[in-house]
């Protein structure tokens, strides 16, 4: 009610960055803002530029133009140890010849912190991540799992400004991956931490992020919630990488229409552009239904058909051949169909995405 988050500054602030390797611009023009406590996760296809911002972020490589702030405070040319920041690698590099509360003590007593305070901490880390009584093993002696957890408390331990994690479950199997995701943000969401992760992983980058910032060729297709990305996405780019996407081009008919090739749709509550003109839409393959009988639909070829317990995945074709990907679960109506079919599919207005960007 003070209106003091407008005075407060920012835990980080990029603004700007741009960064040049010969005639590669790995970063072209990269800006955003993190909130104290948040959680952005930096997603894209390889080679868009991620780990180089990570890099920028943590001081391991300066920037040809641009700056970053943390809390207000430039820290351009400050190395990454001038830079109070935590960080989990994918392999995440444990001192090997250490015991486990000693990794996790290391931080703090390169800070200066004294023996017995640094231990006591330590060990009230390792509480946090799960690992009380872990302390005397060897980190030889751990689990991937309980290898990551080590590597979060060593990088949570000095109460950082910003935690950086870079890819940090990588190298752990998927099932091990949920229940990590699921801790990781248990623990940092505890402590109250500012973090940012890089992953190649959506669904991570879904289950765990305030906002998300999504990378393409060096710049930011887009930035903010998990939500405002699936559902509001700026251009198809963006539409297909985070979930799956059928995208359509089609013109804007009358009576708030949108027709293309042997197809055409109500746009619900879409405020879209003047009659004739062309527009993209995308619309998601588990928002795509068997029409019923009587009711009005878009008439498609069944191409393929493919069972996956809980639903069928179909690929189906357009009158001009454009191909759509439907996932439904109608498994009773769904399992009678054969490939060379005609099957009417229908979607609600309301479920469309008008995309507005190139
Ligand atoms: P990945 O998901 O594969 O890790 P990324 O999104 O992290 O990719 P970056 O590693 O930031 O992408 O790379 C961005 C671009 O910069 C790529 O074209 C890459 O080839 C190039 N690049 C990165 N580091 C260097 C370097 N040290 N020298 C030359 N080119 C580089």
């Amino acid at each position: 009610m003070s209106g003091s988050s407008e005075t407060t500054p920012f835990a980080l602030e990029l603004s700007g960055i741009a960064k040049n390797f010969g005639s590669v611009a790995a970063l072209k023009d990269i800006s955003f803002t993190l909130r104290k406590g948040e959680f952005l996760t930096m997603l894209g296809p390889s080679g868009s530029g991620k780990t180089t911002t990570l890099r920028i972020i943590a001081g391991f490589m300066q920037p040809d133009r641009g700056d970053v702030r943390m809390h207000g405070v430039s820290v351009a040319g400050a190395p990454p140890n001038r830079r109070n920041i935590g960080m989990v690698f994918q392999d995440y590099a444990l001192f090997p010849h250490m015991s486990v509360a000693d990794n996790v003590a290391f931080p703090l007593l390169a800070r200066g912190c004294d023996k017995a305070d640094a231990a006591r901490r330590a060990a009230a880390m390792l509480d946090v991540v799960g690992l009380s009584g872990f302390g005397p093993r060897s980190v030889r002696q751990l689990s991937g799992g309980q290898g990551q957890r080590v590597a979060l408390a060593r990088a949570l331990v000095f109460g950082p400004e910003l935690v950086l994690l870079d890819e940090p479950m990588a190298a752990l199997d998927k099932k091990l991956r949920g229940t990590m995701q699921t801790e990781i943000l248990r623990i940092v969401k505890q402590l109250g931490a500012t973090v940012i992760s890089v992953t190649h992983d959506q669904e991570e980058a879904l289950v765990m992020s305030d906002r998300i910032a999504l990378f393409e060729n060096g710049a930011l297709a887009q930035i903010g919630t998990p939500q405002a990305l699936y559902e509001t996405p700026s251009n198809p780019f963006v539409a297909d990488f985070i979930g799956e996407a059928n995208v359509l081009e089609g013109r804007v008919g009358a009576g708030n229409t949108i027709a293309g090739a042997g197809w055409r749709t109500g746009a619900g509550h879409h405020a879209l552009p003047g009659a004739g003109e062309a527009v993209r839409i995308a619309i998601r393959p588990e928002k795509i239904h068997l029409a019923d009988e009587g009711e009005a639909g878009v008439e498609v070829t069944l191409r393929q058909s493919t069972y996956l317990g809980v639903e069928y995945r179909l690929l189906v074709t357009l009158a001009d051949g454009t191909p759509l990907q439907v996932r439904n679960r109608d498994m009773r109506r769904l399992a009678g169909l054969q490939p060379g079919e005609t099957v009417r599919l229908t979607w609600a207005p309301e479920d469309l995405i008008v995309l507005r960007g190139a």
